[in-house]
Order: C-alpha cells, then structure tokens, then sequence
C-alpha cells in the first residue's frame, strides 16, 4: 500500500506547499538575495554581472566561499574580488540576514531569538548548549505558524502563514554564527559552540520539503558552513509520504514525535495520525535509510500528566519500536498560557524512562531549558504580536 500512497501524497503534499511560498528574496530597491540560492542558481543569478557563463561559475565559487565559509556581509571585503566587480555585485545583490527582534539569554545559557523577514513576518531560533562540551544545537524554525494542530504545542495554536524561504532557514543559523562570531567556518570535527542543526522549531518540516532541504544542503556543503549530516537532526510530527524522500535526498537524522502509543490518544494529541496512523509511521521508520546503531532514530514523546505517562504506556512504547535502532527523549511539557496539559510528575518520568531503559533503549530525560525566556516553541512570536497590538 505504502509504495502506490508515497508517490502521489508526496506530491499533494508538494502542491499545497507551493500555496505557502515565501515571497521573492528581493529588497525594496530591487537587489536580490544571494542566501539561500542552490550553486547552480547563484551562477545563474550572478549573469547579469558577468561577461559570460564560465565566469559566473568562477564567480559563484568565489562568492559561495566569502558567503558561506567567511560569513562575510559585505561585497567591498572580498578580497579576492577586484574593486569594480565588488562595486558591480553591491548594486545588484546583498547578503542578507533575518533581523533580530528579540535576543534573550537564559541563566542557563539557553539564547532565544525572534527573527523577523523581509515581509515582516517573525520566527523563533533557540541556541541550546550542550551541558557537558563545548558545543551545542541550533533550533531552526521552518514554518510561520503550522496547519497541524498538536494539542500540547503552542504553535499549533497559530494557523499557518507561510513556509521559510530556504534562505531564512539557513539564515537563521547563519545569523546565530554572526551572534556567536563563529566564522570562519571551523574545518572538519573541530570544536564550535554551534555544532549541530536541529530543525525543531516553528512549523512542520517535511510540509515545506523543497525550502528546508535547499537550505540543509547549503548547510552540509563542505566549502561552506560545512556540518556533517550526522550533526543535523529533523523533527518530523510524521508526515509519512515525505519521510522516505528525507532518507533518500538528504540523510539527515530523523527524530519522530510520538508522544502516544495508541491510535486513540494520538488522533487526539497529534490529529496528523488519523490521516498517517502510528502502524504506517513506524513502518516508515522502519525503511528509513542509514538508521543503525550510530544513527538511531529519535523518539520524542512529551510527557502529559496522567494522559501518556503510565508504565502500560511505556511498556507499549517499547513493543512499538521493537526493532528499530531508537532513543526515545522524554520532554516534560513545557506549558504555556492557556494549555491543557500539566508537566508529569519526575516520579512517573523517571519510572517510565527504567522501563524503556530497561528494554535496551537509551532514555534521556530532557530538562526544561529555557523557562525563564519562554523556550517552548512559538510563545515568543504570539508574545511580540500581542505587544504590537497593545501598543497599537
Ligand atoms: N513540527 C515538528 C517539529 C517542531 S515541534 C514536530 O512536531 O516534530 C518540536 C518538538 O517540540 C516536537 O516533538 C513537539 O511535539 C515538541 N513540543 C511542542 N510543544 C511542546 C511543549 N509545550 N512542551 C514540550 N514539547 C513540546
Ligand atoms: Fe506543528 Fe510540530 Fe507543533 Fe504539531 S508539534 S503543531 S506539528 S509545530
């Protein structure tokens, strides 16, 4: 059934994605974005500068590395690009970045931004530290607002507006490196603060494909930013027809949000499973590519006072991912004004990670992060607009 459903749902899915197209990367005066652009479209881009197509191509090498590599904003600093030309790019092109509305540190590291874009709307980016190393991991939102409706989640609250242009996607990283003055990209497996990408935020990831895996390809290139696709990971609430193209085109890590065991609770908390129920989704987590051992998938299961958090739950949980190389990372919710739902008690965490630790399943409990600074997804943007509208 999977393999007739996959082909044309994926491209359903594609269609109504294109309904939600960023607007044009272009500023008021008419000068075109550079970030965001695929190789072969920035040579392309770049024609109206040069004398003919080889050029194009020598210049898109030289202006990928000052873009991506450098972190450079600024044409006259290149260098390796001779006065004029520079002065030929600047009145066509910029190198933008989303601009910070927001910037709030947490006591425990944690730094939260909003962005805002180019139309005004806004998204959320969080820098989340590793404890232990030197390193951490950039939340990046992918959506304005999401179409699915999760009942635990803040931005299912707000209807969908728009998806991210691959260039905002990969913006956001890039203005959390300009934040962090990590460029140059470091070369290879050497320490940097902002070590892995983990697509987690605002939005539904694999309902606006075609942007996100743009913007994670620039981000995996090796002659620019450079990160491994074992140091980028994609949340996914399931969207099953999208889930194998991931695998295949991009190989990034694929984390799962299950949050239930039973088709029941899961219509309920996560209404995508009535359209791809929990058999399909983790028959699709079954076939993704390179899960082993060293790349296991990650489950991410929230968990909700008395609704999700029993031992029967857990002991389900385990025979339903019998087999498949997994984690499951337990989230106390993180509730938000309004919500439904309170956190579980550490006790009934605790009980329940023994016994899917127990079943050989590494069980990390997540701590809350960020409290202080609203860090569940999507408060600060619904924070800002009601500030608008009180000042209105
Ligand atoms: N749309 C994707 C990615 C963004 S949500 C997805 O659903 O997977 C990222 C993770 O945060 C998901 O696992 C989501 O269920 C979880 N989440 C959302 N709201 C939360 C809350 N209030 N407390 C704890 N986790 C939450
Ligand atoms: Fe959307 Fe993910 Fe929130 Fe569900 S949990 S509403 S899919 S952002």
């Amino acid at each position: 059934m999977t393999a007739t459903l996959t082909p044309a749902e994926a491209a359903r899915i594609e269609a109504k994605s294109a309904l939600f197209a960023p607007p044009p990367a272009v500023e008021p005066d008419g000068r075109r974005d550079l970030v965001g652009l695929p190789r072969d479209q920035l040579a392309e881009a770049l024609l109206v500068v040069c004398a003919d197509e080889r050029e194009a191509r020598l210049r898109a090498k030289q202006l990928w590395h000052w873009i991506y590599h450098q972190g450079c904003r600024d044409f006259a600093r290149m260098s390796t690009i001779a006065k004029p030309m520079q002065a030929r790019l600047a009145d066509h092109f910029v190198i933008g970045r989303p601009e910070a509305r927001t910037d709030q540190r947490s006591a425990d590291g944690t730094r939260k931004w909003l962005f805002r874009f180019r139309d005004g709307q806004e998204a959320e980016t969080v820098y989340i530290p590793d404890r232990e190393e030197d390193r951490g991991s950039v939340c990046l939102s992918s959506q304005v607002g999401c179409t699915l409706t999760c009942r635990f989640c803040h931005t299912g609250t707000q209807t969908l507006v728009r998806n991210l242009g691959a260039g905002e996607i990969v913006g956001q990283f890039m203005a959390a490196r300009d934040a962090y003055g990590e460029w140059p990209s470091p070369k290879g497996e050497a320490p940097r603060l902002l070590s892995n990408i983990v697509l987690m935020g605002m939005g539904e990831p694999l309902y606006n494909y075609e942007n996100v895996a743009q913007a994670m390809r620039i981000a995996m290139d090796g002659e620019g930013i450079g990160l491994s696709r074992r140091r980028i990971t994609l949340s996914t609430s399931g969207v099953v027809p999208m889930m194998d193209r991931c695998g295949a085109e991009l190989g990034v890590n694929l984390a799962v949000s299950l949050h239930a065991v039973r088709d029941e609770l899961r219509d309920e908390l996560v209404p995508l499973n009535r359209k791809y129920p929990l058999a399909m989704l983790l028959e699709a987590c079954r076939r993704y590519p390179g899960a082993s051992n060293a790349r296991r998938i990650t489950f991410e299961y929230v968990m909700l006072k008395g609704v999700n958090d029993s031992e029967a739950d857990a002991r389900e949980l385990v025979r339903l991912i019998h087999g498949i190389p997994a984690k499951v990372n337990l989230i106390p919710f993180n509730p938000w004004p309004g919500s439904r739902f309170e956190t579980s008690p550490a006790s009934a965490i605790r009980r329940f990670a023994e016994i899917v630790m127990a079943a050989g399943y590494a069980s990390p409990i997540r701590s809350p992060r960020g409290r202080d600074i609203l860090a569940a997804c999507g408060q600060l943007r619904t924070a800002s607009q009601r500030a608008r509208r009180a000042a209105a």
